[in-house]
């Protein structure tokens, strides 16, 4: 059942892919296994899917202390500084960092273990008061304030879209994104480069591929629906 799910999404992927023009392979799948058994995730690494995204960072320690063989972990939900340390050195890549003060946590827990940290600067593309995320102009004020930061590495942004019935509506906030990341990456910045673009989750990754994105977070589309209560 997992397994058809993963393989109906690659196709969807690489449908999208076609109809813009571009390389499946530039596509990263990060399956979303919050709230999800761990018995579904190694279903699927039996499938081939080594990329998983955590939104709460107990659950990530747990899964990443229990599963039979190592894995990529994505942090995408809101990190709170004092659990930095927490996950630090067990995630490929942090999507969610949306402030300077929690980005001087990650480089400093990150020095501490003599580390370099992956990370993606979260925007919150269509201004949505109840999401996390930061305005275009806080992005750029941030990148000069953290690119010195040698600890961290500064890999691309990420978006949580809002949430529709039609994916459509979300092309826009895209393109707004895919331009931010191509405005960033043309300046050249030491220590900033802009090859992850994380955008588009089950109801609209089509359209974020279509508009650039190199990493697209799906739960509901592999995993079914997910039941809060019982997690
Ligand atoms: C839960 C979550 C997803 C996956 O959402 P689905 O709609 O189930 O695909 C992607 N990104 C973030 C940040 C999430 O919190």
């Amino acid at each position: 059942m997992l397994k058809e799910n993963l393989i109906k999404v690659k196709e969807h992927i690489a449908e999208a892919c076609r109809r813009a023009g571009r390389n499946p392979e530039e596509v990263t799948l990060v399956a979303v296994s919050k709230t999800k058994p761990l018995s579904d995730i190694e279903e699927l690494i039996g499938a081939g899917q080594m990329d998983y995204g955590e939104n709460y960072v107990q659950e990530l320690c747990q899964k990443y202390d229990q599963v039979s063989r190592p894995v990529r972990w994505h942090m995408i939900g809101h990190l709170q500084t004092n659990k930095v340390r927490n996950i630090i050195d067990k995630t490929v890549l942090i999507h969610s960092v949306d402030s300077v003060h929690l980005a001087s946590r990650i480089e400093k827990e990150a020095a501490r273990k003599d580390i370099k940290v992956d990370i993606l600067l979260q925007v919150n593309v269509a201004g949505e008061e109840t999401k996390f995320g930061l305005s275009d102009e806080q992005v750029t004020a941030m990148v000069d304030e953290i690119r010195h930061f040698p600890h961290i590495h500064i890999c691309g942004l990420m978006t949580s879209a809002p949430y529709v019935e039609d994916p459509e509506e979300n092309r826009c906030y895209f393109q707004k994104l895919h331009q931010l990341f191509v405005d960033i990456g043309r300046k050249n910045i030491d220590n900033v480069d802009m090859n992850v673009l994380s955008m588009g989750m089950t109801s609209d990754y089509e359209v974020a591929i279509e508009e650039g994105a190199t990493m697209v977070r799906v739960g509901t589309g592999i995993f079914g629906a997910r039941n809060y209560n019982r997690a």
